[in-house]
């Protein structure tokens, strides 16, 4: 297979290179963050007064971790370092656990941050040959635009089709033989759920790729994903306060995603201690932005769980790689008193071949206990005919969850197309217990 780089020189750099022009631009970065109201006052307090106090890598760890909750304390312009006459772009977080958060970008940080979502899409074997449909929402939410720059720079045509009126999304599909999907897995899903109404076959799109990122995923939905159209699906990982999508990216091949090193700063901690792991070592990931002036964020708190290893990968590419993320801090279910995270239960049902397309996860109480309900869509509706066989199909689900998460659910079996559809990122947990 021939592998394509955006820019070699960078993405095959050795480790002790990309160190060093990491050192390089965290003073660059620090210079900028002292600019900012919020890191005017933080960085003094660790001895941090100028880009000089930074003599290795390692004095990374002085600086304190910067949390969502800062974010939003500070907001809308305590880590602004420049004045808004310099910013060409705001964004927001999408607010999936509160207040959103903003970011801004000034156009030689927009540049930076295109041209590594332009590397991200090239390392997947997609070329200027390509038609993207980006189907995730465009304005505030960095899914949208971000990926579109990136294409654009790549040359690819690009749909901006953003999310939702799925008919269309096809039609769109079918008309313009799009190649390749930007968008959520769950709402990928749920379009492929749609095309027997639609009267549409999978072999009449010309669909080979999708990038699929913004919400958790396991490996067993990439598969059905995969499988259910025919294509290769990748993994695309990013957040909006490190710009959005692009900061992770598979490669063809599939195994974990390069983490562009010259642009961020990769941490593993342990969550509860802080204390830093090493590699292979499953943890929070920490993020320090290298690209971005107008808003430097250091040693920030993504609160998704992920590890990061050295593998060599065919593609040859020295980047350190990423996990799939494992969960995330925040979405952790207590139940019980068992911690159950919501991914552990996505890589079991969508196992099971006789599930369909869409789940959720409901958490209540009854009595004093806590009761998991996990509610599943089949593929057809021969299996509401028999009573025996829905009884079965229960059972062997509740079996396979309690053997990977210790606790047995109820099971709820439904029709194609009656639990809820999002078009953006799934809400896939209802936790209707009363807050203590
Ligand atoms: P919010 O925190 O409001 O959801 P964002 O829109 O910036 O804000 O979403 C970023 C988050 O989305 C990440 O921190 C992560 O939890 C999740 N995410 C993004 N891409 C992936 C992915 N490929 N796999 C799992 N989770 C992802
Ligand atoms: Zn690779």
């Amino acid at each position: 297979m021939e592998i394509r780089y955006w820019n070699k020189d960078i993405e095959t750099a050795d480790i002790k290179s990309i160190r060093s022009l990491q050192l390089q631009r965290l003073k660059a970065i620090i210079a900028s963050a002292l600019q900012t109201p919020f890191y005017k006052k933080k960085l003094p307090s660790v001895g941090i007064n100028s880009p000089d106090d930074i003599k290795s890598l390692d004095d990374l760890r002085r600086i304190p971790l910067t949390s969502k909750d800062d974010l939003r304390q500070n907001y809308p312009k305590g880590f602004l370092a420049v004045d808004t006459s310099e910013v060409v772009r705001i964004h927001t977080s999408s607010g999936t656990t509160g207040v959103p958060t903003v970011i801004y970008l000034s156009a030689k940080d927009l540049d930076a941050a295109t041209d590594i979502m332009a590397r991200s899409i090239y390392a997947t074997g997609t070329t200027k040959n390509d038609i993207l449909q980006n189907m995730m929402s465009y304005g505030l939410f960095t899914g949208g635009l971000c990926m579109h720059y990136g294409a654009e720079r790549v040359g690819m045509m690009v749909i901006p089709a953003a999310g939702g009126n799925t008919k269309r999304q096809v039609q769109l599909m079918k008309d313009f033989r799009t190649t390749v999907l930007h968008i959520t897995p769950s709402y990928l899903l749920h379009v492929r759920s749609k095309l027997d109404e639609y009267g549409v076959n999978v072999g009449d799109l010309a669909l080979k790729k999708a990038f699929v990122g913004a919400e958790p995923h396991s490996e067993n939905t990439r598969k059905k994903i995969e499988g259910l159209f025919n294509i290769d699906a990748y993994n695309s990982y990013g957040l909006s306060e490190m710009n959005g999508p692009g900061v992770a990216f598979e490669c063809v091949h599939k195994n974990d995603l390069h983490i562009w090193e010259d642009a961020y700063i990769a941490e593993i901690i342990n969550p509860k201690t802080g204390e830093i792991l090493p590699d292979g070592s499953e943890g929070e990931l920490i993020l320090t932005n290298l690209i971005r002036h107008a808003m430097p964020l250091l040693r920030y708190h993504t609160r998704d769980l992920a590890f990061l290893h050295t593998d060599p990968c065919p593609c040859k590419r020295t980047h350190r790689r990423l996990s799939r993320i494992l969960g995330r801090t925040d979405d952790m279910l207590i139940i019980n008193g068992v911690n159950v995270f919501p991914s552990q239960i996505e890589e079991v049902v969508m196992r099971i071949p006789e599930v369909g397309t869409n789940y959720q996860i409901y958490v209540e109480k009854e009595g004093a206990l806590d009761r998991l309900v996990v509610k599943v869509e089949l593929y057809s509706k021969i299996f509401l005919g028999e009573a025996k066989q829905i009884d079965n199909l229960k059972t062997k689900i509740a079996d396979e969850l309690r053997a990977s998460i210790t606790i047995t659910p109820v099971i709820e079996l439904h029709e194609p197309g009656m639990l809820p559809v999002f078009e953006g990122k799934a809400v896939r947990v209802v936790d209707n217990r009363p807050k203590l």
